[in-house]
């Protein structure tokens, strides 16, 4: 099942954790921050949420 992940981009620190696992599912916008830019597999999409250091991402 595909999941879409939001990203709160006040909260996101740019670590790039999230882009560098799931390329696939993130990506850098133009101020440095994580943008949602595709759906994602339930598990890629938990595995993201689960390790953004401050729970920027969440489900849509
Ligand atoms: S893991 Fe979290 S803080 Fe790091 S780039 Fe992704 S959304 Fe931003």
């Amino acid at each position: 099942m595909p999941k879409k992940a939001k990203v709160d981009t006040e909260a996101c620190i740019g670590c790039g954790l999230c882009i560098g696992s799931h390329s696939d599912i993130f990506a850098f916008n133009d101020e440095g921050k994580a943008e949602v830019v595709a759906e994602g597999d339930d598990a890629d999409v938990e595995d993201a949420i689960a390790n953004c250091p401050v729970q920027a991402i969440s489900e849509e």
